[in-house]
Parts: C-alpha cells; structure tokens; sequence
C-alpha cells in the first residue's frame, strides 16, 4: 500500500524491508523466541542488503539513511521480530555517539568495523547507574597517551558479539554527569570480558550481557569529543535513539492488531464471527486508531530532526507513548483473543512479552516523562 507522507526513495526501502522481513525474520522468529540463540544469519542477510549498518555516512561507504527511512525499516523488522530488530538497531545506537562527536579518523574507524560487516554495542548502564546516567562508576584514567579503562557494564545489547564499544566511563568522578566522557573500545583490547547473560521475558533474539574492562588500555585519540563531554554524548545519542524504539513499539503493536483482526474475523461466536460484536469492533478501532497516532508522533519527532531544530521533548513522547501503545494492544490482542491468545501457539504471546521491554530501554517511560515535563515547565 502507498504511503502518501513518503517519498519514492522512502517507500522503495519500506519495500525492500518488507520483503525482507517477509522471507527472512518471521519464518525464523519463534525459534529464535524458544532459543534465545543469537540470529546470525539475519544478521549476514541484512549485511547483504545493506541495512545492516543504516547510519553509515557514504563518505565511508554506508548508506546514510534519513532517520524517517531507518524508522520505516525498524517498524517492518520488528513486525517481524523485536528481538531482531533490536540486534539489528543496535548498530545505529552505538554510531550515534560517533556520529555526533567522532573526528574523520575515528569515524573511519568506527564504520570501518561495521560496514565490514562488524557489530557494534552502547556500553553506559551499569549495576549502579541505569536511570541515573551520573552515577556511572566505571572510569577512565589517562596515563601518557592512552586512557586505562576499568568498571562492569551491564544490560549490553550484543555485548557478546560485539567487535567494538562505546563505553560511557568517568575522568573525573568528583564532578558525577560533568565528568563523565565516552570512549571508543575495540574488542581485541586485553582486559575485556564477557559476563553473565541475561535470561529475558522477550526480544529473546538479542543478546543482553555483561561487559568486564579490567585495565583496558585505549590511545588517547579513542576518546569521542572533549573529557567531560560524555553526559551530553549519551543524552544527544538517546534523542536519536528513542523515536527508533518508538518504530520498534509500532511494528509490535502493528503485528498484534494484525493478528487480532485475522482471529476476529475467523472465530465463530455461535453463528456470527466475532468481529460482528460491536464490542470488539470498537476495540479493534481504539487499537487501529493508537497504532496510527505513534507512528505519526515517531515520524514527526523523526521529521524535526532532520529538520536540524529541537526534538528532545517529541522524542520522548514518540518513544513513551508508542512503547505504552505496544504494551496496551499486545495485551488488548491477547485478552481478545482468549485462551488461544495465551498460549505460547499464538504469535500474539509473543508480541505481549516482546512489548514490555520498548517501555524500559533507551530510558524508561518514567524518565520519558521527566524528559517531557522539564521542557514543558522550564521558564
Ligand atoms: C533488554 C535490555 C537491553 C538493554 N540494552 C542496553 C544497552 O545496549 N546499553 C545500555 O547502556 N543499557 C542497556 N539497557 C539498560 C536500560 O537502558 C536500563 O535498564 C534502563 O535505562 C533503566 O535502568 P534500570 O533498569 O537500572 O532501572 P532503574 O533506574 O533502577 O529504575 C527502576 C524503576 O524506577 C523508575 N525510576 C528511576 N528513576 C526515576 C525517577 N527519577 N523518577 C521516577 N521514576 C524513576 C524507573 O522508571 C523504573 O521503573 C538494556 C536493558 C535491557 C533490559
């Protein structure tokens, strides 16, 4: 179907991400789902194609997608599989600390590694620092031309098969968020180790762990920007980051409208399909209409970016309230559709569990709304 907000450019891509989502995500989706195996041939196949690494400037050889193109392509991945999806965005949320504050060595660098078909990881959560992105422990010291690296991230989307980092670590703890400074880490550097990996509800495709640097040394040209410039770093990375968790709550609650209205239409209720309740009609539209509203609130915070004008506060609200639109018609999806919703036959078990997590990461709904108020109240 033709999309009249998109250009010929933008559709082509939404194409070729369907197509692609249609041949090689959801006919291995579950499995992944019941393996929490790491889907490495997704992986190989989105490199073949190109959209492996969307970010990527042509200067480097990249693709250089607009962020509304790569949000297009994350809805389509995600109706597919979140946790695919998840794998696959997770080199554009390590290339946005890059792209933001990188020189022409390190972005060489950096995409060097990915476009050669390489992962990349966005290493600031640790044990004691998630919400509270300040209270990042780890540090950084320098010693002659280099920086010694030491601290525990955790949470680490595709930390175990990632060939390079970018690590939020302290150069100076006593200045707490202002002294916090963001490093690029290659993974052959001595003193990285991979720790425990999380056992998750949903996007069991993507792999979650945690990431040891003991005395990992990086030349002092690793550092992205200025010391004392990681805090700004991490939060310009989540402005851009955010809206693509927005695409990735749409593709879900997309998928879990989709099922439902197959189910409806399908299940007699005595002599008449479900669908002819009015009840469940004005459901199914309560649920159409909010898929609908996120997925313009993503376009347009997309839209302002690219714009080059501020997007921080549309930002947040596309990935909150998109994420909450997920949640909502997952379960709403799963409570239509009874007792063969619940079960684990059902795709739709899966999209209920896959949703949650659009609520916690990239910041929770709760900083989201933090987000939001402060640009609303500040005078
Ligand atoms: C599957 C998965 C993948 C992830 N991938 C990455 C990754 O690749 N890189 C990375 O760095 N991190 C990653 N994370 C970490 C994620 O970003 C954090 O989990 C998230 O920011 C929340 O931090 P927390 O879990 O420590 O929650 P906490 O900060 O402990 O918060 C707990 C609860 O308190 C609420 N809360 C906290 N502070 C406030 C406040 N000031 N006001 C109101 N409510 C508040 C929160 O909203 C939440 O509900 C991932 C997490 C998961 C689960």
């Amino acid at each position: 179907m033709v999309d009249a907000l998109l250009t010929p450019e933008q559709q082509k891509y939404l194409e070729l991400a369907r197509k692609f989502t249609r041949e090689k995500i959801l006919p291995v989706a579950a499995q992944y789902d019941r393996t929490g195996e790491f889907p490495w041939p997704v992986v190989e196949a989105a490199r073949e194609i190109g959209l492996h690494c969307m970010t990527a400037p042509r200067a480097y050889g990249g693709p250089e997608l607009d962020s509304v193109t790569i949000s297009l392509i994350m809805e389509e991945f995600a109706y597919g599989c979140a946790g695919i999806a998840t794998t696959l965005g997770g080199n554009g949320l390590s290339s946005y600390p890059v792209l933001i504050a990188g020189t022409e060595e390190q972005k060489k660098l950096f995409f060097g590694r990915l476009l050669a078909g390489g992962l990349g990881a966005f290493a600031l959560t640790e044990p004691g620092a998630g919400s509270d992105a300040g209270a990042v422990s780890t540090s950084a010291r320098r010693e002659g031309d280099e920086y010694v690296i030491n601290g525990t991230k955790c949470f680490i989307t595709t930390g175990a098969m990632a060939d390079i980092f970018i690590v939020f670590a302290s150069t100076n703890p006593t200045m707490k968020a202002r002294g916090l400074s963001a490093f690029i880490v290659e993974r052959e550097r001595e003193g990285i180790s991979i720790g425990h990996e999380e056992d998750k509800m949903g996007i069991r495709a993507s792999n979650t762990v945690e990431v040891r640097f003991n005395n990992v040394r990086v030349p002092a040209d690793h550092l992205l920007g200025k010391e004392g410039e990681g805090f700004k770093i991490a939060m310009q990375t989540l402005d851009m980051a955010r809206p693509i968790v927005g695409a990735i709550a749409v593709g879900v609650a997309r998928a879990a409208l989709e099922e439902c209205i197959d189910y409806v239409k399908s299940r007699m209720d005595g002599t008449k399909p479900l669908s002819a309740n009015q009840a469940v009609q004005f459901r199914i539209a309560d649920m159409a209409m909010k898929v609908e509203a996120a997925r313009l609130m993503v376009r347009r915070a997309l839209a302002l970016k690219e714009a080059g004008v501020p997007y921080s506060k549309e930002s947040a609200m596309a990935k909150a309230y998109a994420s909450d639109v997920a949640m909502e018609v997952t379960a709403e999806a799963v409570e239509i559709m009874g007792a063969v919703g619940y079960s684990k036959d059902s795709r739709v078990e899966k999209l209920m569990r896959d949703a949650k997590i659009t609520q916690i990461y990239e910041g929770t709904n709760q900083i989201q709304r933090i987000v939001i108020a402060n640009n609303l109240l500040r005078s």
